[in-house]
This record gives structure tokens, sequence and C-alpha cells, in this order.
């Protein structure tokens, strides 16, 4: 996969050594995420909507209520800008200047069409139940003629991306080294609990493998 061009729209200016535009390393941020942010300007007012995504080769799917403003305007065809971001930890440093976050953050680029065949549709709902929680779409109840109707499901074009990292440890001013003051990273680990199972379950029903063994992208590194 040939990596993103460096072009005014997504080239990182600040601290330009984190910026990367490689195809896997951006996908994966955007893989490993739950939730991303859809920006969009429309009359003039810039909004930034929190949704759930998926990506589907070089597109991310996104999908809600026929009457979404964010879903009525990418399917339009407008200028889209989604972010999916991890927070891997908070750096403490002896200086408040130089403290800072790790993370691995994804911009991406784009425009949007709306899925209109059905079949392709109920692939874009098996790709986005599938990307919350692998095996779901096996178990769970496929959705019938009235919420297909229900629901915008729409394929934005991955046009433009850079990602951003920052990994490591703290870095303070030399002269403040020596400073009698705490400093190191506080690491953030995402952690799902144990489930709980809903008062109408039917008897019975185990809770599946799949939830039980739960887990999502690369663990973070301590200090990382
Ligand atoms: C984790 C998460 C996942 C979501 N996943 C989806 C999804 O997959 N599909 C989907 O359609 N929606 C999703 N939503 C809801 C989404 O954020 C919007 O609320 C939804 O799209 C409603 O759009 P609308 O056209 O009614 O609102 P709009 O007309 O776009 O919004 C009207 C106004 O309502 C307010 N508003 C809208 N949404 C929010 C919000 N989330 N928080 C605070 N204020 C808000 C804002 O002031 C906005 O200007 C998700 C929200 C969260 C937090």
């Amino acid at each position: 996969m040939p990596p993103f061009s460096k072009t005014p729209l997504n080239i990182v200016r600040r601290v330009a050594e984190r910026g990367e535009y490689d195809r896997k390393a951006i996908y994966e941020i955007v893989d490993d995420a739950l939730l991303c942010h859809v920006g969009f300007v429309a009359d003039a007012q810039p909004f930034v909507i929190s949704s759930f995504h998926s990506r589907s080769r070089h597109t991310i799917l996104l999908h809600g209520a026929k009457a979404s403003r964010l879903l009525k305007h990418v399917k339009e065809g407008h200028p889209v800008c989604i972010t999916c971001t991890h927070l891997n930890g908070l750096v403490m440093a002896r200086s408040v200047f130089h403290h800072s976050m790790n993370y691995r953050s994804a911009v991406l680029f784009g425009h949007g069409h709306a899925i209109e065949d059905e079949d392709e549709k109920m692939h874009a709902f098996q790709v986005l139940t599938d990307h919350i929680m692998p095996g779901r779409w096996k178990e769970a109840r496929h959705p019938n003629a009235k919420e297909m109707n229900a629901t915008t499901l729409v394929r934005v074009s991955i046009d433009s991306a850079s990602a951003k990292t920052r990994s490591g440890p703290v870095g303070d001013d030399e002269e403040d080294y020596m400073l009698p003051v705490w400093a190191g990273v506080l690491p953030v680990e995402r952690r799902f609990l144990d489930p709980q199972e809903d008062a109408r379950l039917a008897s019975g029903v185990d809770v599946p493998e799949y939830i039980r063994s739960y887990h999502r992208g690369k663990r973070n590194e301590v200090g990382a």
C-alpha cells in the first residue's frame, strides 16, 4: 500500500517527526478505535460529531438515523474530516511547559456517498457490527426491511490522511533535571470489565467466548 502523499492538507507541521503517512500505521489507529469524531461545515458553521465507524479497505463506513444532519451532509458528497485518538499516557515533566501526553491519533480527509444497494448496505451493517465486536454478526438478529429503511449508511473515501504519535519519556530542559519534582509517565490503559447480563436474558444463554475474551488493539506500552 503506498503511503499518503504529503500535501498542505495533511502535512504535520508541529514536531513534524511525529507525523506518519504510512497507510498501515494510520489504518491500525483507525481500526483500534471504537469512536471517531466527524468534522464538517454546514452553512458556514463547523460541527464535530461523535460517531462509531468502521474501515472497509480505503473507506470509512458510518451509519445512523435517516434524519441525521451529519449523514445527510456526508451523503451529499461534502468534504469531511474524521479523527481517531488513543490516549496512552500522561507525561509529567518537571516544568509545566513540558507536560505532555503519549498518544496515537489519525486525521482523515474525504468525501462521502450513500450506500443504496441493499446487499452492500447489509454488508456495511456487518462490517460495522464486527468492528465493534468481532463475532457479533453471527449471533445477533440481522436488520429487517423496516430497520434497513430507517438507517442511512455512508461510505467516506480516505483521500488523504496523517497520523501523529508521541511516545516515550519526559523531555525536560537540561537545567531542570536537578529539580526535586517527580517526573515520569502515568500510563493509561483501556480495559473492559466483566460483562453485566441483561435482566431479561433468555434462560440458558451463556456469555459468548468472543465477549468473555474481548480486547482491542495493542496494549499500551508503559511509558510509551
Ligand atoms: C460514542 C458515540 C457513538 C455514536 N455513534 C453514532 C453513530 O454511529 N451514528 C449516529 O448517527 N450517531 C451516533 N452517535 C450520536 C451522534 O453523536 C449524534 O448525536 C447523532 O448523529 C445525532 O445527529 P443529529 O443529526 O440528530 O444531530 P445534529 O443535528 O447533528 O446535532 C444537533 C445539535 O445537537 C447537539 N449534539 C448532537 N450530538 C451530540 C452529542 N453526541 N453530544 C452532545 N451534543 C450533541 C449539538 O449541539 C448539535 O449541533 C454517537 C455518539 C456517541 C457519543
